[in-house]
């Protein structure tokens, strides 16, 4: 089976060209220069006149069907990569949890089991470690040999949950040194954070908005400096910062970044487009919809501004969702009157894309830089590269044919997460997914869907391309 997608510009991180993009069976086999005679023939032909073509998103933070405050994220690994297909992503990286206590083998094999059989597009895995000991330590030599899982991420938040100390993320940080994996830390002051939450909650101060106000930004920017420090006494082992939010965080991460040092980072679209004042401080228990860890940030300040400006100088490397839905009803009003006890998460598989270029069209980001930061940087970033993240030949046919002529307006009724409500409810885009084709299958057409549960794959990754 051999498809022809014609007319379209191909977008990668190196820049626009008119090409005509062929695959065969799973595969792309060549990019073919519009201008020359042609005499290929193909089963199918897409015409992409007037259109992007990109390689498919790769969503590198995902946690679909977490367990989290006594309940569990709404999207299941069905759902929710149905929802990432509808939206352009075609891999997504999820978290396989080890709680503390567990083996580390044990809980991802959990994850696999909740996966397997079940996913849209192709998945890989993270490994959340909740309890770095000596067997911990052992099974991450494991997991990056044998697992195709060469990601490890740790927490300096939610103590007695997902929790390491200091000496327990220094130690996980030296084997990683050792076997080539990245560190990736969650870096927020947990245990200060939990003072003022105490604090806040003593003074009847029980609204979604105080969620934020107790985890100021000095205490991501103070652990995102600490992650740095140890990372460095680690040998500069490689480290990547998790929903980055802050300025002073990302400070920090652009001085490691000068000084010549294996950091890295993303931030979410939650942290580009919404604050705390308009979203989390909404009247009554509205804001509840917009808890998530880290919280948005105050619009008094400079964070989005500082982050847009990030991810044009690469010190912000990738755009990921970190989507954890959890649906209001129910879920999010567990927390009614404790605004600690809202499950902590945003759902946004869906958007990323548009999301993301809609900051091409608001001059923030190029084109290319658009499909560097939701599909090649990740890639490349988490062991994938080139069989995703890139249109080459001998890449997977993971494509979006993208309409820059095209609208979306965001919206619980249109979209195809398992929530019950928008984040983004009411945005508009500038520009729209159209085709999305996954391992030479076209799986949505038309505002059509073509895709069927099952027929992704696991996706055993390599160690990162930055690393020398
Ligand atoms: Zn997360």
């Amino acid at each position: 089976m051999s498809l022809l997608v014609k007319g379209g510009t191909v977008i990668g991180p190196t820049g626009a060209q008119p090409a005509d993009v062929l695959v065969e069976g799973e595969k792309i086999v060549a990019l073919l220069d519009p201008s020359y005679p042609q005499t290929v023939q193909a089963d199918e032909v897409i015409d992409a006149a007037g259109k992007y073509v990109i390689p498919g998103g790769i969503d590198a933070h995902t946690h679909m069907e977490l367990p989290f405050g006594g309940t569990a994220a709404s999207d299941t690994f069905d759902t929710g990569t149905r929802a990432a297909a509808w939206g352009g992503t075609t891999t997504i990286i999820d978290f396989a949890v080890q709680r503390t206590g567990e083996v580390v083998q044990d809980g991802l094999a959990a994850w696999h089991a909740k996966a397997e059989g079940n996913c849209h597009i192709d998945y890989a895995f993270h490994m959340i470690l909740g309890g770095v000991d000596d067997d911990a330590l052992k099974a991450m030599d494991q997991l990056v040999t044998d697992e195709g899982i060469t990601s490890f991420k740790l927490f300096m938040a939610y103590p007695g949950v997902f929790y390491s100390d200091d000496g327990q993320i220094l130690r996980a940080m030296q084997t990683a040194r050792e076997n080539g994996a990245m560190i990736m830390m969650h870096a927020e002051n947990g245990i200060a954070i939990d003072v003022l939450v105490q604090q806040a909650l003593a003074r009847g101060e029980t609204d979604p908005i105080y969620h934020g106000i107790t985890r100021p930004a000095a205490l991501e920017a103070e652990a995102t400096s600490r992650a740095i420090t140890l990372a460095e006494v680690a040998q500069d082992c490689p480290l990547y910062i998790v929903h980055l939010s802050a300025s002073g965080a990302l400070e920090a991460v652009a001085k490691a970044r000068n000084d010549g040092r294996n950091v890295f980072a993303e931030t979410c679209p939650q942290y580009l487009y919404l604050t705390l004042e308009d979203q989390l401080g909404a009247p009554g228990f509205e804001g509840a919809k917009y808890v998530c860890s880290t919280p948005l940030r105050s619009k008094h300040e400079q964070h989005a501004k500082d982050l847009w400006k990030g991810l044009r100088s690469n010190d912000l490397a990738i755009v990921s969702t970190d989507h954890c839905p959890f649906c209001f009803k129910d879920q999010k009003e567990l927390g009614v009157g404790d605004f600690s006890k809202i499950p902590n998460g945003i759902g946004g598989v869906e958007h990323r894309v548009d999301l993301v270029y809609q900051g091409v069209v608001d001059g923030q980001l190029s084109l290319e830089r658009w499909v560097e930061t939701i599909s090649t940087t990740p890639a490349r970033m988490f062991g994938l590269y080139p069989r995703k993240g890139i249109i080459a030949p001998g890449s997977d046919a993971d494509l979006v044919i993208y309409d820059p002529n095209g609208s979306t307006r965001i919206g619980v009724d249109t979209h195809h997460m398992n929530m019950d409500y928008s984040a983004y409810e009411g945005v508009e885009i500038a520009g729209r997914v159209g085709t999305v084709i996954s391992r030479g299958q076209v799986i949505v057409a038309d505002g059509n869907y073509h895709g069927r549960k099952g027929r992704g794959q696991y996706l055993k990754r390599g160690l990162s391309s930055y690393l020398v």
